[in-house]
């Protein structure tokens, strides 16, 4: 304080009074609250589940409980072979309970619990809402003005580690790692590279799918030039406490500091680098998270040996920002393995595995086009279980068969009764997907039909994926469409009625045909334009009631795939007829059957 101001009238030391009043009631209030706060997180701190990992383990069925509180955005997850409960933010609680309940409305045996909202936030809503948000803008401002006080305590927890993990231990993917291994080289040697005066991406942005392997190449990197591995997912920065994300990206950049030379990984960056654009409470806070971020990686020079790499399954959403020169300059598409990447990622999960010699993983990798690592490691240890069940010396093929079903349909479940109107309509169902996609020729040939019931479907209808294609033609996703709707056309062409049966079909065909509308540009009438992830008052900059275009495209797709899937089922009625008794009376059709229906 300056010397100058020590003789101050009484009024504004009645002021400076006040003030101090007003922050030892702030700070016991902040204390209070997180106090409050860690009583129910404290426990949920400790372990923590990516939201993308908890998606993927809801796909593969292996989540036992989970408990919601109504009102929170965290969610307590039980998984089935582990002790402990994890926890994971959920981005958005609303969609996350929909899934959930579709899933367990789908047969998945897996339990939510919603616990009421406790006491506290049953004060009436216009309250609620009101007083935190005073409590919280009036902390911000003061922990702001305290320069640091919010960060004491445990608000964040990152996770510092060596890894062991190898580029060895990372199948296919060899030109990705081919453009990472300078990364390596730089990490461990970076007076070399400093020396020749070249400057070393300071980010490198990871792009795939969930599961494609961007977290264990980023292991790898680590692995390789034996630095420590922070990380932390994005998720993880989205708090209730104004400030505190950004709080936290600083914490993290100071520990990499401290033990640079350092990876640092940032898992789901879209869920705080997505586009800046309105001025909401959450989008405001997250823009803080970001902005910190960005701060952060101008502050370090190439002296700091620090390399961000962070993932992201939605490179779309980005801010601009965070790609340009000196923050994540260099991106890497991580792609779904080919069939080359698949066998070798298949190779590599089923070396601790007992195979038996009939195992073939090059026909399972020509099996498995589309699926990604995560997936096919999935398969294998799902086959290593279904060995065990069936009490088998070791994993036979027809374990990794039954996997691969199991993962992409799921599990066969034969003691379900059906009652014989149902197992009718099956029949004619799935042998309508079958007859109408023999007659596609771009559509891949049927390697099964059946319809014992497998997970949520009533039976369903397997393609031999013997091809990798980077593109699809429009011809292609036109026959794909009847091919989709061939289900739904043949129930209503035999049985003259519909059933809810075909409501996947139905929704994987909607969201292909307003794919080809507003994604990849291919209605005649609308034009190559890119109306994907746009405002509505963008698509209107693109003409009059544009929108109601878009609809009716997608609307005239699907009404021409479902005529043309009747007129071809109206034509090989015989077909149909005689791969629906069949069905009816042996429940299974493999390739070689199915191709007898069709000779001469
Ligand atoms: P992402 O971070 O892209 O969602 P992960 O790196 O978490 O995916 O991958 C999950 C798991 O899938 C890995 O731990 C590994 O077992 C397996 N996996 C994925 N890709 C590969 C690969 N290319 N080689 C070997 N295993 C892989
Ligand atoms: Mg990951
Ligand atoms: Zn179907």
């Amino acid at each position: 304080m300056d010397k100058k101001k020590e003789k101050k009238d009484p009024k504004q030391q009645k002021k400076l009074w006040i003030s101090l009043i007003v922050l030892v009631i702030l700070l016991a209030l902040l204390v209070g609250l997180i106090l409050w706060m860690s009583q129910n997180k404290a426990k949920e701190e400790e372990k923590t589940l990516a939201y993308t990992d908890l998606i993927k383990e809801i796909s593969y069925g292996n989540i036992e409980k989970i408990e919601m509180t109504v009102g929170s955005t965290t969610a307590k997850v039980k998984l089935k072979n582990v002790e402990e409960e994890k926890t994971t933010i959920v981005p958005n609680t609303e969609s996350f309970m929909d899934l959930v309940q579709t899933k367990i409305a789908e047969g998945n045996e897996m339990e939510l619990i919603q616990k009421p909202r406790s006491i506290w936030l049953q004060i009436p809503a216009v309250f609620l809402n009101f007083l935190p948000t005073l409590i919280m803008v009036a902390l911000f401002i003061m922990i702001f003005k305290m320069q640091g006080l919010g960060e004491k305590g445990k608000v964040y927890e990152e996770t510092e580690r060596k890894t062991k993990v190898k580029f060895d231990d990372v199948a296919g993917l060899e030109e990705e790692k081919g453009e990472l291994i300078e990364i390596v080289d730089f990490l461990k040697k970076p007076e070399k590279f400093t020396k020749m005066g070249a400057k070393i991406p300071k980010g490198v942005l990871l792009y795939g799918k969930p599961g494609t392997g961007k977290t264990l190449i980023a292991k790898a990197i680590a692995g390789e030039a034996n630095v420590p591995f922070i990380s932390m997912s994005g998720s993880e920065f989205i708090e209730m406490f104004a400030g505190l994300g950004a709080s936290r990206v600083r914490k993290l950049f100071d520990k990499a500091r401290k033990l640079a030379p350092c990876i640092v990984f940032i898992d789901e960056i879209d869920a705080i680098g997505s586009r800046r654009t309105s001025n909401s409470g959450a989008e405001t806070e997250n823009n803080q998270t970001l902005n910190q971020l960005l701060v952060e990686m101008d502050g370090f020079g190439s002296e700091e040996t620090i390399i961000v790499l962070a993932a992201t399954n939605r490179p779309e959403m980005l801010d601009k920002a965070l790609l340009r020169p000196g923050r994540f300059d260099r991106q890497i598409t991580i792609p779904t393995p080919d069939l080359k990447g698949r066998l070798a990622i298949l190779k590599i999960h089923s070396k601790d595995k007992r195979l038996s010699d009939n195992v073939n993983l090059e026909s399972i990798a020509e099996d498995t086009a589309g699926f990604t690592g995560a997936e096919l490691a999935n398969i294998l240890n799902e086959a290593a279980i279904l060995a065990t069940k069936n009490e088998h010396e070791d994993i036979e093929n027809e374990d990794i068969e039954e996997a691969v079903k199991k993962v992409t349909v799921g599990l066969e479940k034969r003691e379900r009764v059906i009652s014989e109107h149902d197992k009718k309509l099956t029949a004619y169902h799935e042998a309508g997907h079958a007859v109408v996609s023999r007659y596609l020729p771009t559509q891949a040939n049927v390697k099964e039909v059946s319809i014992i019931p497998r997970g949520v479907a009533g039976g369903y209808t397997m393609y031999k994926s013997d091809e990798d294609k980077y593109y699809v033609s429009k011809t292609e996703m036109l026959e794909k469409l009847i091919a989709l709707l061939g289900g739904r056309a043949a129930e209503k062409l035999v049985m003259n009625d519909i059933s809810t049966g075909a409501s996947n079909d139905i929704e994987v065909a909607t969201k292909i045909a307003r794919d080809m509308v507003t994604k990849y540009g291919m209605s005649e009438k609308l034009g190559p334009i890119d109306f994907q992830g746009k405002e509505a008052y963008e698509i209107q900059l693109f003409g009059e009631n544009i929108g109601d275009k878009i609809g009716q495209e997608v609307k005239d797709i699907i009404d021409t795939a479902y005529s043309d899937a009747q007129h071809l089922l109206v034509e090989h009625r015989d077909k149909l007829e005689a791969i629906a008794q069949t069905l009816l009376r042996q429940e299974k059709i493999n390739e070689a059957e199915f191709e007898t229906f069709f000779d001469e």
